[in-house]
């Protein structure tokens, strides 16, 4: 009988040890300095792509590592670890690099992950609707057929990345030739395509990343725009937003390893009545939850980037929700105790910290919000009835 194996392969203990550096080189002060000024961490993501490290995901052939989810997630981790959350890697090569890789024709593989892979080229993904919102069945971007290629038309709301993207992978309906039926279906849509436009919403997140409302208005694309087979849509959905949970659980994971450091040392270092602050149980006991909620979470994501690897997709829906659930309430207790185990200077912009609150806010709310994962636990997991 195999044991269960619960530590990493040498690879990815190297390469989290070799991004972990990446990380430090550049920090969470650079990260949080580039946010405030409205500029991107184009330098980091230019040296991680260089260094392989955003494709590590991603075929050989097109220039990728040949490894799995579990190592982009490694490395996202390391970075958010380092203070640096890069937000695009769970869209560009964790959605889109695993879309097209699995199910792109030749031409589409060729044309768009070398770009994705080295981080020259750029791609994000849009599925949220404003009247849509979580319930992704209602959304009505709607593709038609224009002789060989197809229009497309609708609105799209909360895209992160779209003024640094060279495409967008939309998430649309077509009508299905036998049953009338509206099904999904996906389209690269180039940033710069006619009828394409882009409105960025203010939101309160200090971070590179922006947000943007989309208006498709008849938006004319070519027949190797649509992704995938046109019957197979939903296993290629799936295909892609299993890694945005996984991804999603590492860009916490990563933030409370943060934030748990910067709660650590500074416990061990600050002095009010003679002893360090973590020697009073009211700051270490908080802190020590937090490493058992992390560690925890940390294994449960772990699992649900091996069997994505191992090829099971729907097995690996269950997993890739609960980790995120978890990984995003650890993110948030972490956060919010660091800021309290510093005082006053929990909000000052010297230390770091009050950067983070919205950020793991986040990820209670996106990609799927906390709600509609305890739905999908109680309806499959535990098979209630549905509630909605
Ligand atoms: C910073 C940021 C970046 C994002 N980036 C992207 C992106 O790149 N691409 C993209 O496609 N989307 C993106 N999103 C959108 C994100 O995925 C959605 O905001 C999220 O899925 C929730 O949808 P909604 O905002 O429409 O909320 P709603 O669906 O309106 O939900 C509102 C509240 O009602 C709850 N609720 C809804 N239905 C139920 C139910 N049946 N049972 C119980 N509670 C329910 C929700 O959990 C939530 O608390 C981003 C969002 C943010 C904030």
């Amino acid at each position: 009988m195999n044991a269960m194996n619960f530590t990493e392969p040498e690879e990815r203990v190297a390469l989290r040890a070799a991004v972990a550096e990446l990380g430090k080189k550049y920090g969470h002060e650079y990260y949080a300095k580039q946010a405030r000024a409205g500029l991107k961490t184009d330098e980091l993501w230019a040296e991680a792509g260089r260094l392989g490290y955003l494709g590590v995901n991603l075929p050989e052939e097109y220039g990728g590592g040949g490894a799995g989810i579990a190592d982009l997630a490694a490395v996202l981790e390391e970075l958010a670890a380092a203070g640096c959350p890069l937000l695009l890697m769970v869209v560009s090569p964790a959605i889109c690099g695993t879309v097209i890789s699995r199910f792109g024709t030749e031409e589409q593989k060729k044309r768009w992950l070398p770009g994705i892979a080295d981080g020259s080229g750029r791609m994000v993904f849009a599925i949220t609707e404003p009247d849509a919102g979580s319930n992704s069945h209602k959304i009505t971007t709607t593709a038609k057929r224009d002789g060989d290629g197809w229009v497309l038309s609708g609105r799209k709301v909360f895209i992160s990345g779209v003024d640094e993207a060279d495409a967008v992978l939309v998430v649309g309906r077509m009508e299905d030739a036998k049953t009338g039926k509206l099904k999904p279906a996906l389209f690269t849509v180039p940033t710069d395509a006619p009828g394409f436009e882009y409105k960025q919403i203010e939101m309160d997140i200090i971070s590179p990343e922006k947000q943007f409302g989309l208006f498709l208005d008849d938006v004319h694309l070519p027949a190797d725009a649509l992704v995938g087979e046109e019957d197979a849509a939903i296993a290629q959905l799936f295909a892609g937003l299993n890694p945005e949970r996984i991804m999603g659980a590492s860009f916490s994971l990563g933030i409370a390893r943060y934030a748990l450091g910067k709660a650590v040392s500074y416990a061990n270092e600050r002095k009010v009545w003679g002893a360090p602050i973590g020697t009073h149980q009211g700051l270490a006991h908080p802190l020590a939850e937090i490493k058992i909620e992390l560690e925890l979470a940390k294994l449960m994501t772990q699992k649900a980037a091996s069997l994505y690897d191992s090829g099971d997709d729907f097995g690996s829906g269950e997993s890739a929700n609960m980790p995120k659930y978890a990984a995003a309430e650890v993110a948030i207790r972490a956060v919010d105790q660091a800021v309290q185990t510093h005082g006053g200077n929990g909000l000052a912009s010297e230390y770091g910290l009050g950067t983070l609150v919205t950020a793991v806010r986040l990820g209670r709310i996106a990609p799927v919000s906390r709600e509609m994962v305890l739905n999908f636990v109680g309806q499959h997991s535990l098979g209630l009835p549905r509630s909605y």
